[in-house]
């Protein structure tokens, strides 16, 4: 092992996340390096995640959020810590950097061996007029947080702009406080990043939850009002009148320094890193939001901008550093995020059906609907799951699921698929813990697999859209099928299928529906196996809601 020489200067630009890793994770590899924390801001190594939780009051204890500080990282690890510090000019001929007290402006030359940019991510805040108001905010550091806390006393109305992750958790928190929660977002849908069908049922819980949810909306300025309060205007020509705005609409890479020094970016401004972290000058290492890491699923470059990458990629950098090209490389970032909005959790790994059709990569999507642990057992809940695979491989591509419980088990075990490069058959025989308080003896994930596995054979038949001329075949319980109509469907509860064959066309198409689609491939093979054209409507009237008939229909 290549110990450091008590020389040896190691800075690191950035104390939170990817940059407090990285320092003691050095740190313990290396008693004898020289190691300098410089961060800008008053805090270092705190907790960015728990910030929403903090101000709607889940998280009591502001101090809880501060996992270490400058003295316990002096104290435990011999790190020096410059708070309070921000680093201006980067000199790689001298290797030096220029840092800057926050607070005198007093500036001084550290001298580095290896400099790590750990610099992260700034919240994006466009140009719009009227943007300057003091009660719109942004959330990234503590003093942010209590900024807002400040700024929700004494008002009963915020606006979140963004519904992306940190947006949905803010729109939650300020909901639980009571306020009256406005959510504006550009795209058609929550959570862009997932597939619009898999958001539908959050964007429902957000309105059950009285969020006033505007979708396929941007903010087009911003006025003062009486009371501290602001007037933003939509592009719909729509004015909303609250007491203070929250911006969420994404990060952009903090990588002035690394542009300033020269550094190869990517075109979208992040730091482009080999697989240990190194930027295109072998000294100088870059890690978390502010990088661009290979991506194992486009075989491009690709930013995560999230916590476990950060970390993760501060050890990288730390066992680089310190053990050469015999460190483990970062593999990439294949995106695992998952979000709580009320009773229910929504979360994504791998590629999007989105990503794949932009990526032009074929693949085969399977979507099905069970129960988070055996649903005799109390408390069960349902959970959704889409796997996306490839069709010539079987290769797991990617998995999105929502759900009242069970949603983090489940993607984990999928991004675990993803990593493992495990296929559709690999989910048939995953061995997965089960007892009923906990699982199924057919976990959901082995239901994909089953499903994605009949789809392949040629068992399963799945549409999203009924064709023309075909009929659709409701299969549900004539109980369920007269409280909750579907618009043009003929009702055979699958029990009576096999009896009233005969009432069916044989030249017409069908196409099954029952609640969730496991009760529709049943009959579908019914069908099939008696030479009807058997297809089956994906997720079934959950996956459909607009095949309902409504009370009113009848009466127009
Ligand atoms: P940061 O943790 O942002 O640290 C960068 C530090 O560098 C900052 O403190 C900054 O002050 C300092 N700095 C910047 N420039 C300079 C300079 N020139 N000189 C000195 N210091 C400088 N991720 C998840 O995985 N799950 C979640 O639930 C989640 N929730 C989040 C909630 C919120 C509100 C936020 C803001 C983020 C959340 N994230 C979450 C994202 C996660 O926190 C980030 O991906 C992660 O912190 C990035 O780590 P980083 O080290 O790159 O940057």
């Amino acid at each position: 092992m290549n110990v450091l020489s008590p020389s040896r200067r190691v800075v690191v630009i950035g104390g939170v996340a990817g940059g407090a890793s990285c320092a003691a994770r050095l740190r313990r590899l290396d008693e004898f390096a020289d190691i300098t924390i410089v961060e800008r801001g008053p805090d270092v190594s705190f907790a960015n995640c728990g910030l929403p939780y903090h101000i709607g009051g889940e998280i009591r204890d502001r101090d809880a959020l501060s996992i270490q500080t400058p003295a316990s990282l002096q104290a435990m690890l011999n790190l020096r810590v410059l708070a309070l510090t921000e680093a201006t000019h980067i000199d790689r001929n001298a290797r030096t950097v220029t840092v800057k007290s926050v607070k005198t402006g007093e500036e001084r030359l550290l001298p580095y061996d290896q400099l790590v940019l750990a610099p992260g991510a700034a919240p994006l805040r466009p140009p719009l007029p009227g943007i300057e108001h003091p009660q719109i905010l942004s959330l990234r550091s503590l003093e942010d947080m209590d900024r807002i806390k400040l700024a929700l006393h004494h008002i009963s109305s915020v606006l979140v702009i963004g519904a992306g992750f940190i947006g949905l958790e803010m729109a939650e928190q300020l909901a639980h406080l009571k306020k009256k929660v406005h959510l504006v977002e550009l795209q058609p849908q929550i959570l862009p990043l997932l597939d619009a069908e898999m958001v539908r049922p959050m964007e429902n819980e957000l309105r059950r939850h009285h969020v006033d949810l505007r979708l396929g909306q941007a903010v087009a300025s911003f006025s003062a009002e009486p009371d501290n309060h602001v007037t933003a205007v939509l592009s719909n020509g729509e004015r909303l009148t609250v007491g203070a705005v929250i911006l969420s609409i994404g990060v952009r890479p903090e990588s002035a320094l690394a542009k300033q020094a020269g550094l190869a970016l990517t075109p979208r401004g992040h730091v482009v890193v080999s697989e240990y972290m190194q930027t295109s000058d072998p000294l100088i290492y870059a890690v978390g939001d502010v990088c661009a890491t290979p991506d194992p699923l486009s075989g491009g470059v690709s930013n995560v901008p999230l916590g476990g990458p950060a970390n993760r990629q501060g050890r990288t950098c730390a066992d680089h550093m310190v053990r050469g090209p015999s460190a483990l490389p970062y593999p990439g970032s294949i995106g695992t995020a998952i979000v709580r909005v009320f009773h229910l959790a929504a979360g994504i790994t791998g590629l999007s059906e989105k990503r794949l059709r932009e990526l032009a990569r074929p693949y085969r999507s399977t979507t099905v609907t069970g129960s988070s642990h055996a649903s005799y057992y109390p408390g069960s809940q349902k959970i959704t799951l889409k796997v996306l695979w490839d069709p010539e491989t079987g290769r797991v591509l990617g998995a999105q699921s929502y759900g009242g419980d069970g949603v983090d088990k489940r993607l984990d075990v999928l991004a675990t698929a993803l990593r493992g490069k495990l296929t559709i058959d690999d989910l048939v025989h995953l061995e997965m813990s089960y007892a009923p308080p906990f699982g199924s003896a057919k976990d959901i994930v082995n239901i994909a697999g089953f499903a994605a596995t009949n789809q392949r054979d040629g068992l399963l038949h799945n549409v999203d859209t009924v064709p023309d001329g075909a009929l659709l075949l409701d299969v549900r319980a004539t109980a369920t099928a007269t409280q909750e109509p579907m618009a043009g469907a003929t009702n055979i509860p699958l029990p009576l299928l096999r009896k009233q064959l005969a009432s069916l066309d044989p030249n017409q198409v069908v196409v099954t529906v029952c609640n969730f689609g496991k009760t529709g491939y049943f009959a579908a093979r019914v069908l099939a196996q008696h030479r009807y054209t058997a297809l089956t409507l994906t997720g079934g009237v959950h996956g459909h809601p607009e095949l309902l008939k409504h009370k009113d229909d009848d009466a127009s």
